[in-house]
């Protein structure tokens, strides 16, 4: 009788460890996939369930001291929300596994005063310290609704799905940083991309600018370049950011005003893990917890800061300012060759000599006021100016002396004209104005102001003039009266200004119809 029944017993026994194996088989297959964390839990919890036929099951997870419920099966979902362990204090049987580090085996927890009830109905339970690398995770809880339900077989596969746990989680940590790391690297990549793409600061910021954000999911992301009077003024701002912040924000380098401003001046990336606790800081956008303002240097003069802020508290690490810091200096050398070729572009538009429009912009101008007045039926008229016998102002008084008179008629234009208008040097010394919404009266009255204001002003050795002063001829054309196309209406303008050469010169023609 006695050898049936110890039959029965070791064929339980071997069926158990069957299970088991199959049981850690499903959890290694779960593993090798990719995962989430909770969801890994959660499969594992219902793998032991079904295996070992718990009632219910816990993964608790160690945060600052306590533990906290990460993944359950069979709890009421209050519990699984409020319940907080402290460890220290070895709350109920899972803060004594977690604190004493042991595995805890009750076999009938109504005797046990550390009990503390969360489901009906539980009568034995088992906490398992969750360890990896020597530090503790957390802890795997189960409980049954029959007494003594755990022997010594179960307690080794729950301590060893224990440790796979921990592992997991470690693995998890890993897997994460190598995913971060790659990507940085991606977004090196990228940035490198866009830089070799892009030339014009326009288009290049809103895509550094966009790029930080989105990579490193940081709240806001500023670039300051610093102006010809030594402000720090935003350039570009991302999504989120205050408009009128954005406009009217400036800080002194020189001052090291606030955290961006003492980034600029001492050179050197600043980190700001609670803005509370700095003086330095000046509240742009509300919420804001941390920041980081990382200096643009080119040939090691900064140019300028980017400045990123985050809502959360100890955002900015020493890992996420190396990364920066790459990224600031490669935005600092893209900057600068934007630069440049800002500078060279403008150039490439103005007047070396007077600092007006050369001819070429002012073509190009011609032909977008041309456009626009035909499809909206507007006006606008063209002044054309020749410096009257400068030949000889040249042969009496040298060609710079002639260069300054060209100058000091630049300037004059210049003065007399409203923004909408251009002015531009035609050639040698003829000038050309445009008048958008002008009509002749308009341009004529201008251009007889001019004609007025060249004749009054000295030039240095004019009284040698034919006339006995510098002075200017004057023509005026209208669009489209006097002609409907760039040509013509340039052709109507030069004709105006030759006869007002003919007419005597130091005149203004003011076209056909006068
Ligand atoms: P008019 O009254 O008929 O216009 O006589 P003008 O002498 O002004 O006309 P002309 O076309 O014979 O001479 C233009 C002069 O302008 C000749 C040239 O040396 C001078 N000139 C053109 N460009 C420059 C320049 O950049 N600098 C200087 N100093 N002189 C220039
Ligand atoms: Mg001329
Ligand atoms: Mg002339």
């Amino acid at each position: 009788m006695c050898k049936p029944q110890a039959k029965v017993v070791g064929v339980m026994e071997e069926d158990k460890k069957m299970k088991q194996l199959k049981m850690f088989e499903e959890i290694g297959a779960k593993l090798k996939k990719g995962f989430s964390l909770k969801d890994f839990f959660l499969s594992v919890l219902l793998i032991a369930q079904e295996g070992f036929g718990f009632y219910n099951g816990a993964v608790l997870l160690e945060e600052d001291g306590k533990l906290r419920i990460a993944a359950s099966i069979g709890y009421p979902k209050e519990v699984v929300k409020t319940l907080l362990i402290d460890i220290e204090k070895g709350e109920g049987i899972t803060g004594s596994a977690a604190k004493e580090r042991r595995t805890i085996v009750v076999k009938d927890v109504s005797k046990d005063k550390r009990y503390i009830p969360a489901v009906v109905g539980a009568k034995s339970e088992i906490a398992t310290p969750i360890i990896a690398s020597n530090s503790l995770l957390g802890v795997l809880n189960f409980e049954t609704t029959e007494l003594n339900a755990f022997d010594e077989t179960d307690v080794k596969s729950i301590e060893a799905i224990a440790s796979l746990i921990g592992a997991a989680i470690l693995n998890h940590k890993l897997y994460r940083k190598v995913k971060e790391e790659l990507e940085k690297l991606s977004l090196l990549y990228r940035l490198g991309r866009e830089f070799s793409k892009t030339i014009e600061l326009p288009e290049l910021l809103p895509l550094i600018a966009d790029l930080i954000k989105k990579s490193f999911h940081f709240d806001h992301v500023a670039i300051l370049l610093k102006d010809e009077d030594g402000y720090l003024r935003i350039k570009q701002a991302s999504e989120g950011y205050p408009k009128e912040l954005k406009k009217n924000f400036k800080v002194s380098i020189e001052k090291g005003e606030g955290i961006t401003g003492s980034a600029a001046k001492s050179g050197e990336t600043i980190i700001v893990n609670n803005v509370k606790e700095d003086e330095r800081y000046i509240e742009g956008t509300p919420g804001i917890k941390s920041e980081i303002a990382i200096p643009l240097k080119v040939k090691g003069k900064v140019i300028g800061v980017i400045n990123v802020e985050s809502t959360v508290k100890d955002k900015f690490t020493e890992e996420s300012k190396k990364v920066l810091e790459i990224i600031a200096s490669e935005t600092a050398i893209a900057i600068e060759n934007a630069l440049l070729y800002e500078q060279m572009k403008k150039a490439a538009l103005i007047d070396e000599l007077t600092g007006l429009a050369n001819y070429r912009d002012f073509r190009a101008r011609l032909n977008s006021e041309v456009g626009r007045a035909l499809r909206y039926k507007r006006i606008f008229s063209l002044v054309m100016f020749d410096i009257d016998f400068f030949k000889d102002y040249n042969d009496n008084n040298g060609h710079d002396v002639g260069n300054v008179a060209l100058r000091k008629v630049g300037e004059i234009l210049l003065r007399n004209k409203r923004n909408s208008d251009m002015a531009a040097r035609f050639g040698g010394e003829e000038f050309i104005i445009i008048l958008p919404e002008t009509d002749r009266r308009g341009a004529c009255a201008y251009a007889e102001r001019i004609r007025k204001e060249v004749e009054e002003t000295k030039f240095p050795g004019e009284e040698k003039q034919p006339n006995g002063r510098l002075t200017v001829s004057g023509g005026v054309a209208e669009f489209p009266a006097d002609g409907s196309t760039a040509k013509d209406i340039i052709k109507a303008v030069d004709m105006a200004a030759y006869a007002a050469k003919n007419s005597g010169r130091n005149k203004v023609i003011c076209g056909k119809s006068t």
